[in-house]
């Protein structure tokens, strides 16, 4: 198969009750582990990078390797843009042939937001395979480009929510419930289940046309994974568990193997690490042989 946008996968998963990870990486070694362990558990695929990430290994480099994992792959896999917060950049990456865009102008003023989101849209609709992630309100911790502290953090009102999404034409929406970038700080992070379950019903409640995407996976307890996803979320991101897996399984091997020199050993535990915990979010999620 060839790389996909993200919209028609991640409605079916919506209408069957389950969820894809939409996983950040930051080296290829991780994209191939992601990638492989996707196909061996027959699981639809959103890879995902944000800015910094994708400038340092190059925006079409990205897709290049991508494409190739993703030809031999029995599998649908989807090239998404993470919290892009700059208009022509998102349209950058939608003309190399990333084929779903995140603009995050959720730190704008309603209108403001409005007016971009439309405009990377109609852009990125105009080449017909790539659609369109716009978020409202403000998801709180760091995220490559985007600060917030917790404090500042406002939630998603239901009914700007339904407006923000007739008014952009925007694929998947990320409104923000309570959910936070980074480590939580406490054991049951306060999540607006309620919130949540009314804008999907307003968005949704007819026929699911605009799936609902989760920020800040990592470090959500399984059972709130579970609600969101009967609630209608579909699209799960997770970043902080595989940097956390990336660098841990580096320090341990090195460590332990202070006199070696064989990076590929090093590639081996990261890649090892990747695909153990990417199996325990595909078991969360409930994506496996959905393909
Ligand atoms: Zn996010």
């Amino acid at each position: 198969m060839s790389i996909t946008h993200a919209r028609d996968i991640l409605i079916e998963a919506t209408n069957d009750g389950y969820a894809i990870g939409a996983f950040n990486i930051t080296s290829f070694v991780q994209m191939q582990a992601i990638v492989e362990v996707h196909i061996d558990r027959k699981a639809p695929l959103i890879i995902q990078t944000s800015v910094t990430p994708s400038r340092f290994l190059g925006q079409s480099a990205i897709v290049a390797v991508l494409r190739t994992l993703a030809e031999q792959a029995p599998i649908p896999i989807c090239l998404h843009l993470d919290h892009c917060t700059d208009v022509d950049y998102c349209k950058e990456c939608a003309d190399l042939g990333w084929t779903n865009i995140m603009i995050d102008a959720s730190k704008q003023p309603f209108e403001d937001n409005i007016r971009q989101t439309k405009e990377v849209a109609e852009y990125c609709h105009s080449l017909q395979s790539v659609t369109v992630e716009g978020e409202l309100g403000t998801v709180s911790g760091v995220e490559d480009q985007v600060q917030v502290v917790s404090d500042e953090a406002q939630l998603c009102d239901p009914q700007q929510a339904l407006e923000f999404v007739q008014r952009t034409g925007v694929d998947l929406f990320a409104p923000a419930i309570g959910t936070a970038h980074g480590v939580y700080k406490t054991k049951n992070p306060k999540i607006d289940f309620d919130r949540f379950d009314r804008i999907a019903k307003l968005i949704n409640g007819e026929a699911v046309t605009t799936p609902l995407v989760i920020h800040g996976g990592t470090g959500l307890p399984p059972d709130y994974v579970r609600m969101l996803i009967e609630l209608g979320g579909s699209k799960f991101n997770v970043s902080t568990d595989l940097k956390h897996a990336l660098i841990d399984a580096t320090f341990e091997y090195i460590s332990a193997n202070r006199e070696e020199y064989n990076p590929g050993k090093i590639d081996q535990a990261v890649k090892d690490a990747t695909r153990h915990k990417v199996n325990e979010w595909i078991d969360m999620l409930g994506s496996a042989g959905r393909v």
